[in-house]
């Protein structure tokens, strides 16, 4: 859209950042993101046009669900030819799952989807909000040369751009939200917005393809010291349960108790995936490094590399919802797609 305003859309869809104190009861309730301007007016100011859309059911998002995915990654769709990026204001606790869900489900994106909220409500006079929207704004707007200078999805907290595929959210306080430990940022956010240009996703100017088939019939399994074989059986009885995540200990690990890879193996065997995801905040899986892993690498548990569990989470609902056969869903599994692992 080269010599006309660039144009973003701000998809609001619920969480603190758009809360205010209710001046009658002093609890907090959403406000209305048609007077958004009022609430910063410095917005004025950007030379964008800037467009807003406010879900009709506005959610905190612990209570984000695969369908709301799929509405939102629609909303983005029919409204990609007409933007030059798009802005989603969401809910920090579930933001990293509906990133790396939308990375996925949005292939060949060429434009940036700029995920970001708050840890204090916009109505609240210190709020991290406004200053986490206008940098969102920029980035989202940010050009190179006459292509966008971040195509891909991202998330947006206090200084930092990071991959949304590639974070967690790891504090519940700091402004400082999120944490991407296997992939560097973005940008950094300061006097300049200073983009890493090298760790950048490029164009690749094909046609957006959206994938709206997520399959939901899979689970995590949490290992810990203690781990009792009925939580395990139960989990991997449970029905139609098509792949379960294992995150395991630092950089694969698990019991090798007997019990445990029999009730692995008999999964595998049924058709089961079992992916190993570590539940280490940085660092990647190496089956077979140690012995307590081995066994895992023997009975055909795939392993997960540096993917975050959001990130596996979502890419195993849209590999199953997309029917591929056993072998290519694997074969995806341990392959970087949408920049998601680094082998
Ligand atoms: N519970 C809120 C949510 O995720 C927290 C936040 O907005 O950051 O929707």
């Amino acid at each position: 859209m080269s010599g006309e305003k660039t144009s973003l859309l701000i998809l609001y869809t619920g969480g603190t950042i758009g809360m205010m104190q209710d001046p009658q009861t002093g609890s907090l309730v959403p406000f209305d993101f048609d007077n958004l301007y009022d609430h910063l007016p410095v917005l004025r100011n950007l030379d964008y046009q800037l467009d807003f859309y406010a879900f009709d059911n506005l959610i905190d998002s612990s209570n984000m669900t695969p369908d709301f995915w799929i509405t939102l990654a629609k909303k983005i769709e029919s409204n990609y030819e007409k933007y030059d990026g798009f802005i989603v204001l969401h809910g920090s606790d579930t933001m990293a799952y509906t990133a790396s869900a939308l990375s996925f489900m949005l292939e060949n994106l060429n434009k940036p989807v700029v995920f970001t909220g708050s840890q204090l409500p916009m109505g609240m006079v210190r709020s991290d909000g406004r200053e986490n929207i206008i940098a969102a704004i920029e980035i989202a707007a940010a050009k190179d040369e006459d292509t966008a200078m971040v195509p891909e999805v991202t998330i947006f907290f206090e200084n930092q751009l990071l991959r949304g595929n590639r974070t967690t959210k790891h504090n519940a306080e700091h402004f400082n939200a999120f944490v991407s430990g296997n992939y560097p940022s973005l940008a950094n956010v300061g006097v300049h917005i200073k983009y890493n240009k090298e760790y950048i996703m490029k164009p690749n100017f094909k046609k957006l393809k959206l994938h709206t088939k997520l399959d939901n019939n899979v689970a995590i399994l949490k290992i810990f010291p203690g781990i009792t074989k009925e939580l395990v059986q139960h989990t991997l009885n449970t029905p139609n349960l098509k792949a379960v995540i294992i995150e395991t200990y630092g950089s694969g690990n698990a019991p090798t108790a007997p019990w445990f890879i029999e009730a692995l193996k008999e999964a595998i065997d049924k058709g089961i995936i079992v992916y190993n995801v570590t539940q280490c905040k940085s660092g990647s899986v190496v089956m077979g490094r140690y012995e307590t892993s081995r066994d895992l690498n023997r009975i055909g548990v795939l392993s997960g590399h540096d993917i975050t569990t959001e990130s596996a989470i979502a890419k195993l609902m849209y590999l199953l919802g997309e029917g591929f056969t056993p072998e290519k869903t694997k074969e995806l599994l341990q392959t970087p797609i949408r920049g998601e692992m680094t082998l």
